[in-house]
């Protein structure tokens, strides 16, 4: 008989969304074990620990941040993420103790891997069967051997203060005196970054306000403005008083992202307390709330990320009937393994699969995406020999399906060269 599991384990990932740094990057950071805590940093906050006290500023010395470390990681060490921090720890440094000692050893290990220059193909190629990888930047610095940019456009659209007009002035290159200034210098660094090799271009903005996203004229967006660019540098705006100016701005967004034939990545759903400046306002982030968007732009392709959790059945319903949207597991098989094995179980039932993105670690390092494919293609090979036992697939159609979700559609979707 067919193995499922030993078929999917050998499918080489296309891997559609990870916020990797460059390893030139890594090394200048002298990233440490400590900075591979990323995801399970937020369980152990919210398990009691102090945020920051294992940060790379912290004033402690290793050895606290071990004992601190070791205290919390009892209280953590049953959820996914935690889960995720052993597999890789186990798997790429061997190791056993979770003891102080054991933790300040690892620690030497990780320093050394973060100084060898074949590390990051030696885990990404070799040990994870990842072809290409798309990061999240803020330039356009990747190395493109491995590497696809995803920009975060975010910075574009989120205006509070004249300050915040200077990062698209100084790139595009175009001095911003009117309203109409502004939006051909966003659509300059668009088609600069399209021409670059940028494969997407990424909208974080659950993170700061609400998905609802209204439909104002140009006239109302350039008073906002107007006021900005005649306010002091560094006196804000409140939220309510420029929203009238980003959502004009993210419709802008969406229709230079359309004009340079780009995929558009949304975040839906939940939020990683380290990044979130709205204090994990869940509610913000409601899949539901771009329906207008989708209903509009007919002729955009929209990535919708992490599934909508914990919105995701409205998301497999909107998933099923917008030819224009697309569904991404970025991210959730880490959040839950069981939310993200009935997801699929119904993502198959409802959804073609043309239209299903399989990975994406999300991860800051690569020992997290490591440990997440390796999760990832063991989740999908249980639910697709569920589907086999239960005669809605054939192995053959089981195989197939999951080659598209974690390869082919991205290379189709994405128009890649591999
Ligand atoms: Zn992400």
């Amino acid at each position: 008989m067919y193995d499922i599991h030993e078929a999917i384990d050998r499918i080489r990932i296309i891997d559609g969304h990870e916020h990797l740094d460059m390893h030139g990057i890594r090394k200048k950071n002298k990233v440490d074990f400590f900075g591979l805590l990323h995801y399970l940093d937020s369980d152990l906050i919210s398990a009691g620990m102090e945020r920051e006290v294992l940060s790379r500023s912290s004033p402690i010395s290793d050895e606290e941040k071990a004992e601190q470390f070791v205290s919390f990681w009892n209280k953590t060490k049953n959820t996914t993420y935690a889960r995720m921090l052993k597999i890789s720890v186990s798997d790429l440094y061997g190791m056993d103790d979770w003891s102080v000692h054991g933790i300040l050893q690892l620690n030497e290990k990780v320093k050394a891997a973060t100084n060898d220059d074949q590390w990051y193909t030696k885990v990404l190629k070799e040990k994870s069967g990842i072809d290409m990888v798309f990061t999240l930047v803020q330039n356009m610095n990747v190395d493109f051997s491995l590497f696809r940019p995803i920009m975060f456009l975010d910075y574009s659209f989120k205006l509070r203060t004249r300050k915040d007009i200077q990062p698209v002035e100084k790139q595009s290159g175009v001095s911003i005196h009117t309203f109409q200034h502004y939006l051909d210098a966003i659509d300059a660094i668009i088609t600069k970054f399209a021409e670059g090799g940028m494969v997407a271009t990424k909208l974080g903005h659950a993170y700061w306000r609400t998905l609802k996203t209204a439909k104002p004229t140009f006239f109302e967006a350039e008073q906002c403005f107007n006021r900005l660019l005649s306010s002091f540098l560094e006196e804000p705006m409140s939220q309510p008083e420029s929203v009238v100016l980003q959502d004009y701005l993210i419709h802008h967004v969406i229709q230079c992202s359309i004009k340079n034939e780009l995929p558009i990545q949304i975040h839906t759903g939940h939020h990683e307390t380290s990044v979130s400046s709205s204090g994990n306002m869940i509610t913000n982030s409601k899949v539901t709330d771009l329906l207008p968007l989708l209903a509009e732009y007919q002729d955009a392709n929209f990535v919708l990320l992490h599934c909508g959790f914990p919105y995701h059945q409205e998301y497999l319903s909107i998933l099923k009937n917008y030819s224009n949207a697309y569904a991404d597991f970025t991210w959730i098989y880490i959040l839950s393994p069981t939310i993200a094995k009935q997801l699929m179980h119904q993502m198959i039932e409802m959804v073609p699969q043309n239209k299903i993105f399989g990975f994406g670690g999300d991860y800051n390092f690569i020992e997290g995406t490591y440990a997440h494919q390796k999760l990832a293609r063991k989740l999908v090979s249980d639910v697709l020999v569920e589907k086999v036992q239960h005669h809605m697939l054939t192995e053959n159609e089981a195989v197939e399906f999951a080659q598209r979700i974690f390869r082919d559609n991205l290379i189709d979707f994405y128009k890649l060269k591999v």
